[in-house]
């Protein structure tokens, strides 16, 4: 039986609208092994539609192509790529060697491709190599090689899977003469060793050699003629050269080996590809280090707080009423001002003074029931304007903070003397530089306004509350501290019921105190006014980071658009690659595979430059911030690095995939035609 019959094969191509060109008319033809066959014609004759068609690349024709009893024209996408892989070797005038690849890396592809091992690989590539006379240029590139060398690469890549069929579409039409007959020696080598060797020429000088003889004309075969004097039989010599002695089993071609081939495409245009990484980085760096700012920021505020702050204790006020801003009328019974003096809008506004609700007796005894409270402490906070003043001598000073002392307040609080006892209070600086050098010690007569009245206690100085770094009222203001104590006294003397408006519950240890918190606010109270600033400031800046985040996000969507450009050209540059790929038995899936890891590959190398560079910045950023300042602003957490890492990858694959898309559906006899 034949190797492969065709009947009544009538090829039309679709030109125009309904235009339909009769490529190929009726065509019978049957072909045995060890034939080697000269296609000739003129030019637009019908050859190469025809080669195409028995190679399996174009499956869009008439009639029947019958290769060991199966029509080809019926193969689906598998079928036909196991028919390239295993029966069919292609070679082409411009040789269509991938220029990345080394010799024995583009004679090899076909089993990469098919997942061989990689001693296999080059050991098969080897001996093939060797047998077209190329074994001293294994590791040269395609455009080291003359065309001659380079089209026995190529013959080399098309018996590297041991076929039974070699079409060779016009081999020797760009050697000269004496290289082309070096070629046509190994074709009719091949043909020897029981191959069926099919050749489309112009040349009269090829066409002599070989052992038949078809002629094409308008897309009709108008002879076809045997010359047995040049059918070379097959010798015991012969059979093996080219064979396989094992055809190693069928597999897809690995992650790995795509990742390998997109890597050698990518080191091949090395600072093309170097600078689509740097574009990418610029949006991922950006990300980071917006992200490390706001968490150095923030990092900073939470720092500052607990160093400031012990932290077994919540500090607790009664919640704000609500209609707080509706009418003049319920502030006056807020601040609970029973003088019923006349009110001066300016002096005595809301704002100007601003006394807690008090706690009642329930409340203490809710708070201090709390899980987790080792005790509670009373406190008495008033923060107001031109009601409270010091003097000392002659000397007079408003303040605007009044605060009881408690656990809250450590020595880190205490920048000079000591805490107060008995009849003494505590200043910050700004009112001991009022009094004047060396205030400790001094008499001082404390004039306060409690529950609207005014309240006149002499007292003595004993440290200097160290505000410098705090966050918050405590800090930025002028401060008194007083035992709660000496408070409850000054209001027995004036007649005054003292109600406690803040309250300090001391948790058991600083886990207790997270619980303790969240109880409070569970239970409605409202935790420290430090704490309150502190927290919106944090917000503030979280949602300024996040803004800051998206808007060099935008940069990330330029690079993505960048990339896809970028792979939309590599696709139209590597046509030919594509085009061999296919005709070497490689699937969509694999070309898809290819690009897709390409730009895997695109975004691993992004993300790390910008990982990277975000890295350095912040280090550099920190090291001039930390001169002048004293502190690190950005605080690289690895999560960040994490996220600029998936996001990279992700974005440039997705970018990948419609560019790898158009690459896996090029058609091949497209992509193979040469210019
Ligand atoms: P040859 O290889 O013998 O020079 P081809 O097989 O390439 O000729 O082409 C045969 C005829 O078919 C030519 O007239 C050519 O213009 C036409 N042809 C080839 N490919 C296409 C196509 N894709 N669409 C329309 N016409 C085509
Ligand atoms: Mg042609």
């Amino acid at each position: 039986m034949a190797l492969m019959t065709l009947k009544n094969v009538n090829k039309y191509y679709l030109s125009g609208s309904d235009l339909r060109f009769h490529a190929l008319k009726n065509i019978n033809l049957s072909f045995n092994k060890g034939e080697l066959v000269s296609i000739i014609g003129e030019s637009g004759s019908g050859k190469s539609t025809l080669m195409n068609l028995i190679g399996g690349l174009d499956r869009d024709f008439e009639g029947e192509i019958l290769v060991d009893g199966v029509n080809i024209g019926t193969y689906n996408e598998n079928q036909r790529v196991m028919y390239n892989k295993e029966k069919i070797g292609f070679v082409f005038q411009s040789f269509n060697l991938i220029p990345h690849l080394n010799v024995l890396e583009n004679v090899a592809l076909a089993m990469t491709l098919s997942n061989v091992s990689k001693k296999i690989r080059v050991e098969r590539a080897k001996k093939i190599l060797a047998e077209v006379g190329l074994e001293k240029h294994y590791y040269k590139k395609p455009n080291q090689l003359s065309g001659g060398q380079k089209q026995r690469v190529a013959i080399a890549r098309s018996l590297v899977n041991d076929p039974e069929i070699i079409i060779a579409d016009e081999p020797t039409g760009a050697l000269d003469s004496e290289t082309a007959d070096q070629v046509l020696q190994i074709f009719s080598e091949i043909a020897a060793s029981g191959k069926l060797v099919l050749l489309v020429t112009h040349s009269e000088r090829v066409a002599a050699r070989s052992s038949r003889i078809v002629t094409i004309a308008d897309g009709s075969i108008i002879s076809d003629q045997e010359y047995p004097e040049n059918q070379v039989y097959h010798s015991k010599e012969h059979l093996s050269r080219f064979s396989l002695t094992s055809r190693p089993k069928n597999r897809n071609l690995s992650f790995f080996a795509a990742m390998k081939l997109a890597f050698l495409n990518m080191k091949e245009k090395f600072s093309r590809s170097v600078l689509i990484a740097l574009g990418g980085s610029i949006g991922i760096m950006s990300i980071i280090l917006m992200l490390s700012l706001g968490s150095g920021v923030n990092a900073y505020l939470t720092n500052l707080m607990q160093e400031q702050v012990n932290p077994v204790v919540s500090e607790v006020r009664m919640p704000e009423p609500e209609e707080q801003e509706t009418s003049n009328s319920s502030t006056s019974e807020i601040t609970g001002d029973p003088t019923g003096m006349p009110m001066d809008p300016a002096q005595n506004s809301p704002v100007m003074r601003n006394d807690n609700v008090p706690f009642e007796q329930s409340d203490l005894e809710t708070l201090e029931n709390i899980d987790g409270v080792a005790s509670l402490e009373k406190g008495y906070s008033t923060f107001s304007l031109g009601n409270n003043s010091i003097m000392y001598n002659d000397r007079y000073r408003s303040f605007m903070n009044f605060i009881t002392m408690s656990s809250m307040i450590t020595t880190a609080n205490l920048s000079e003397g000591e805490f107060p006892q008995e009849g003494e209070i505590l200043i910050t600086q700004g009112i001991a530089d009022s009094i004047g050098e060396d205030s400790i010690g001094k008499e001082v007569t404390v004039t306060l306004m409690m529950d609207g009245v005014i309240t006149e206690t002499d007292m003595v100085i004993s440290g200097i509350f160290a505000s410098s770094d705090a966050v918050g009222p405590t800090a930025v203001f002028d401060s008194i501290y007083m035992n709660y104590a000496d408070v409850e006294a000054i209001a027995q003397a004036n007649d005054i019921e003292l109600q406690p408006n803040v309250v300090y519950l001391v948790a058991e240890d600083a886990q207790a105190n997270a619980r303790v918190k969240e109880e409070i606010k569970t239970l409605g109270y409202q935790g420290s006014a430090m704490e309150s600033i502190a927290k919106l400031f944090t917000d503030m800046i979280d949602i300024f980071t996040y803004i800051l985040a998206g808007v060099a996000g935008l940069s990330l969507f330029v690079s993505a658009i960048m990339i896809l450009t970028v792979l939309y050209i590599s696709v139209v540059e590597r046509t030919q690659e594509i085009g061999v790929i296919k005709a070497t038995g490689g699937r969509k899936k694999d070309i898809r595979r290819i690009f897709v890891s390409e730009s895997f590959l695109i975004g691993v190398f992004s993300g790390s430059f910008g990982v990277g560079f975000a890295y350095i910045l912040s280090i550099i950023g920190n090291r001039v911030v930390e001169q002048q300042f004293g502190t690190t602003i950005f605080l690289v957490e690895y999560q960040f690095i994490v996220m600029g890492m998936v996001i990279s990858i992700l974005l440039s694959v997705i970018a990948g995939l419609l560019p790898s898309v158009c690459a896996s559906r090029l058609d091949p006899v497209e992509a193979l035609r040469h210019e």
